[in-house]
């Protein structure tokens, strides 16, 4: 195995977003592309509304006839065309959206009539022309761009898509990530761990968050470890998927055999990362597909996805915004940091008059999932050998919005 040099967690994420490209697109039908990236920008091919309608429930008329009362010659309602003629002195009843009658340029609200022996009365103001009409191409006109390429696809503009008829769209892909757990020592989860044995817990945690990050997940399963078998899993992840990333065995020992594997396969483009959780981090490009070899404690491998993995998803999925805010808080209470290595120091942050305020989840071991249990917020910490004192303002990168409040207790109520 390699000698790798030590480098500073900048340069790393610089490395690792060089190197993972937005996927090819391709068009997806409408139920799969919720959360997407458009690859081109949608051109309307139709008016919006077509013909045209009443906003209104009430009677279609001519504005400048001063009739009152208006006899009644009949209904359209929305869905048909009752081919009827407003004259002079008549009016036409009308639903929401159905077609204008021929002869008539606006629509009295009901609100506004009554009606009596097929004769209806308006009371109040004289109606305008155009009033309560909707015209042709009113919200869209044919030709207009009305979604650009690089725009993420929510409800909306599903429906917009759905209503100028665009049944499918071109997307960039969601990356299929395979995600390997490795060590002989690991088990699944439903099994009862003999002596020496331990749970995957790293296989789910990454699978979630690759789910969360907008990415299809793909499990390898465990492998043990022997080059043989790792080989093969990595192999199966890259036929497979986009993208492979494995946790554990990628420190030290004799059995970490996931670096001399990648570099006989690829191009190694980093070894180790200066920075608390995560150093042994390793990235590898294999027929161009980033692989991720995350560390194998379960805090490494969460902590070091968030700030390296999921902006490379996240940019692989033709996403432009792909970090988390970075924000200023205020340390709530004094936190110990690391005097070697910069930290991201996993925390609780609340949002108090306008300001972020941080506690610490507690002991930062990189075993203790618990100390990401809750957490909202990953402290940028720099490597210092006393403590940053309450009051002292630091970075912090934002993993959720700690600003929603709690429903009132009368919500609660049966
Ligand atoms: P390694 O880098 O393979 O030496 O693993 C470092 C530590 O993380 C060891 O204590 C492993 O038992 C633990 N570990 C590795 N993989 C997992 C996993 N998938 N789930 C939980 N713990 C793991
Ligand atoms: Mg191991």
């Amino acid at each position: 195995m390699r000698d790798y040099d030590i480098i500073e967690a900048d340069e790393a994420l610089d490395i690792v977003l060089k190197h993972a490209l937005p996927l090819t697109p391709r068009s997806v039908v409408l139920v799969e592309a919720l959360d997407c990236v458009l690859a081109q920008d949608v051109i309307a091919s139709e008016d919006l509304p077509p013909f045209p309608c009443s906003a209104k429930d009430g009677f279609a008329v001519i504005a400048a006839d001063t009739t009152n009362p208006r006899r009644l010659v009949g209904e359209q309602m929305a869905g048909y065309i009752a081919d009827l003629e407003v004259t002079p002195g008549t009016c036409v009843r009308i639903t929401t959206g159905a077609p204008m009658p021929r002869g008539a340029d606006a629509v009295i609200m009901v609100e506004y009539t009554q009606e009596a022996h097929g004769m209806i009365t308006m009371q109040g103001h004289p109606v305008a022309p155009g009033a309560d009409v909707r015209p042709v191409g009113q919200d869209i006109t044919c030709g207009q761009r009305v979604l650009e390429a690089g725009m993420q696809l929510g409800p909306q503009e599903i429906g917009l898509l759905a209503s100028l008829g665009q049944t499918a769209v071109v997307v960039y892909p969601r990356p299929r990530v395979a995600v390997l757990s490795t060590g002989d020592e690991i088990v699944e989860p439903d099994a009862q761990p003999r002596p020496g044995q331990i749970r995957d817990s790293n296989r789910y945690a990454l699978m979630a968050a690759v789910q969360r990050a907008g990415a299809q997940p793909v499990s390898l399963g465990i492998g043990s470890d022997r080059q043989d078998e790792l080989t093969d899993k990595i192999e199966e992840g890259l036929a497979t998927c986009d993208a492979v990333i494995s946790s554990g065995g990628v420190s030290m020992g004799e059995l970490d055999l996931i670096k001399p594997i990648l570099e006989g396969r690829g191009e190694v483009h980093f070894g180790r990362v200066n920075l608390k959780p995560g150093k042994p981090l390793t990235f590898a490009t294999v027929d161009n597909k980033p692989v991720f070899a995350l560390p194998g404690f379960p805090v490494s491998s969460l902590v070091s996805f968030e700030v390296f993995v999921r902006p490379a998803l996240r940019k692989m999925a033709g996403q432009r915004l792909i970090l988390r805010p970075h924000v200023p808080v205020t340390l709530a209470e004094t936190i110990q940091g690391d005097a070697w290595r910069p930290e991201f120091h996993r925390a609780r942050l609340t949002r108090e008059n306008g300001t972020y305020m941080a506690r610490t989840t507690g002991m930062q071991s990189s075993a203790r999932l618990l100390s990401m249990v809750g957490a909202n917020g990953l402290l940028v910490l720099p490597s210092q050998n006393k403590p940053f004192n309450a009051g002292e303002t630091v970075t912090a990168i934002l993993l959720e919005h700690p600003e929603s409040e709690p429903y009132p207790p009368s919500w609660a109520k049966p």
